[in-house]
């Protein structure tokens, strides 16, 4: 290491030889961002424009995130794409519970968002309505570029993230409203 290094002056009045100054919130969030692995939930169209976003040309693996699982527990992006029926919402809901926090969940596509053409009786308006979502892509479908957009979005969302947020009432309050405690 250099002379830099060791004359470096710190608000709060700390200075000396090798002091590095950070917090630990952000090497967490650095290193979370940059490994993101995604579980896709994909139930019909959403679900191809994901797969194409996989493949080489768009290449996830510069985000650290070309490992993709179906064991949420070894998630921690939820990536829900595509019609979700009300039957299926049960479901939906059981694997975003079976994720580890901390979890974090986009959904892809008019569909997942809000029920995009399909407002029936069959039909969940947003998934929305059963787990909470950190990031909406839109589009019928969402080219990969709108889906790596909404990835990013994520990604400064998991870059921001405090240890402290995921213990505090506002986001219990934020769970207990989907009755999950
Ligand atoms: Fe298919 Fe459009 Fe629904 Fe995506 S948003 S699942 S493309 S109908």
């Amino acid at each position: 290491y250099n002379e830099k290094v060791k004359t470096v002056e710190v608000p709060g009045g700390y200075s000396g030889e090798g002091f590095f100054a950070t917090t630990f919130d952000q090497v967490i969030g650095l290193a979370r961002k940059n490994s993101i692995w995604p579980l896709p939930f994909a139930t019909s169209c959403c679900g191809i424009e994901f797969m194409a976003t996989m493949a080489s040309t768009y290449d996830m693996a510069r985000f650290g995130s070309e490992r993709m699982a179906f064991t949420p527990r070894q998630c921690d992006l939820l990536m829900v794409m595509g019609t979700i029926s009300k039957k299926m919402a049960p479901v939906l809901r059981q694997v975003y519970l079976q994720m580890a926090e901390p979890r974090w969940v986009v959904a892809v596509g008019a569909c997942a968002s809000s029920g995009g053409v399909f407002d029936t009786y069959s039909v969940l308006q947003g998934i929305d309505q059963v787990i909470p979502v950190d990031v909406y892509v839109p589009g019928c479908p969402p080219r990969p570029e709108a889906i790596i957009d909404g990835f990013m979005r994520v990604q400064d969302l998991v870059g921001q993230e405090s240890l402290r947020r995921r213990h505090s009432d506002k986001y219990k309050e934020l769970l207990n409203s989907y009755g999950i405690q």
